[in-house]
């Protein structure tokens, strides 16, 4: 019998019966996950994640912004680490997969490793990023971000969610205020596994996407300023409703999602806020987020100057003042040649069934690619259903992405 591998691979069922331990804590409404980053449930996960990395003989560090590391020696231990990872913290109505295959894929290899008593030329880490999803205090992947030097440590440090809680200080509520430097040292790699979390894997019944690059993204925050009214007796023509504004707005970027539709492209309002958003008063201050996404990226700057060219108008509509309140952008990275051949390599010395795919959601390693060689693995969700409770994956269709991923992290490690 010709073997196409000598190994026996990772232990399948353990994999899988810790992810569904981990889609024990912070159950939400419908059978998924309400784990936001740095509450208490987010603290259990992180606990619990770090009891199993202890387990298998690694040590654990935290850096200021939450982020936790753990590390595996390697042979040669002071060259820099391969790193494996991804995020435990969820959306309000998220999934049990989302980022959190990643990392127990992650925790799946390290114990693989330790079954076989192997080590590695190069040391191993696995991060748990923290506030990946943006969800309570965003933007997104502002841990990640943190770490390769593009957002400044105090400006996450000083971020607040809706309950006007600061990240900082919640960080050191659930004791996770940790005292290493974020960043500033050498990566050797970074490999994250991942859902898909769109439809064609599942579509297509191909266990494993090799991302080749992502959907350039530009994102905003806009402000919108007004004036409070009786929402009665003012005339028409005097309100300066912010509310108002932010709709008007919000419209117009939906359309210019519509307008790219034909291309894939995709534009979104997620978020809307108004002061003081009571009965019977004009809000004075609103405040909109949104973001277009393309493949291609000049497209993507056409889509986001559209979404600035349509901003004088809506505010001259609602009688308002409309500024740019923030700006972000990730995408436009592209992966490492040299760690997808891995991936693409391991997946054929393994059999598994592969293609070739685009993000179209935004993740840590974007980020981490601006530092380190940077590659990632997808796995099918079911009819892509994501950032929803009714997310769904299956062990036989993840498993196949874990072996690639153990395959290629050990091949990095050890040349
Ligand atoms: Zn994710």
């Amino acid at each position: 019998m010709a073997t196409k591998d000598t190994h026996s691979g990772i232990d399948g069922r353990r994999f899988w019966s810790t992810v569904m331990r981990s889609g024990d804590i912070g159950p939400g409404k419908a059978g998924g996950l309400c784990r936001l980053a740095l509450t208490d449930a987010d603290k259990e996960m992180r606990d619990l994640f770090i009891t199993w990395c202890t387990e298998v003989g690694c040590t654990v560090q935290v850096d200021r912004v939450g982020n936790i590391f753990a590390r595996r020696p390697g042979a040669e231990d002071h060259l820099p680490p391969v790193l494996m990872g991804s995020h435990l913290d969820t959306q309000f109505a998220g999934g049990k997969y989302d980022g959190i295959v990643g990392v127990l894929a992650g925790l799946e290899v390290l114990r693989t490793l330790d079954d076989r008593r192997l080590r590695t030329k190069r040391p191993l880490e696995l991060v748990c990023w923290t506030n990946e999803e943006g969800a309570r205090f965003t933007p997104p992947m502002v841990a990640s971000g943190a770490f390769a030097g593009v957002f400044p440590v105090d400006w996450v440090l000083a971020l607040r969610d809706d309950d006007g809680k600061v990240f900082g200080s919640e960080l050191e509520r659930i004791g996770y205020n940790g005292k290493t430097a974020v960043g500033g040292r050498g990566i050797d790699a970074y490999f994250e596994l991942h859902i898909e979390q769109g439809p064609i894997l599942d579509k297509e019944a191909v266990p494993v996407g090799i991302v080749v690059g992502g959907y350039a993204t530009r994102g905003m925050h806009v402000d919108i300023l007004g004036e409070t009214a009786h929402a009665g007796p003012t005339p028409m023509n005097r309100r300066r409703n912010a509310l108002v504004g932010a709709a008007m707005l919000a419209v117009a970027v939906n359309d210019i999602g519509w307008k790219y539709h034909a291309t894939e492209g995709k534009a979104t309002v997620a978020r809307l806020v108004a002061w003081p958003n009571k009965a019977g008063i004009l809000s004075e201050y609103a405040q909109l987020t949104c973001d277009v996404r393309h493949a291609e990226k000049p497209v993507a700057e056409q889509m986001l100057a559209e979404v600035k060219a349509a901003i004088p108008d809506c505010a001259r509509r609602a009688n308002v003042e409309m500024r740019m309140a923030s700006e972000w952008q990730f995408g436009n990275e592209t992966f490492d040649p040299g760690c997808v051949r891995l991936i693409r390599e391991a997946a054929q010395r393994l059999g598994v069934p592969h293609r070739d795919i685009l993000s179209q959601a935004g993740h840590d390693a974007y980020y981490v690619s601006r530092i380190a060689p940077t590659a990632m693995i997808f796995t099918p969700c079911r009819d892509g259903i994501s950032h929803n409770e009714a997310e769904h994956a299956e062990e036989d269709y993840t498993v196949p992405g874990v072996n690639v991923l153990l395959e290629a992290v050990l091949a990095r490690a050890n040349r």
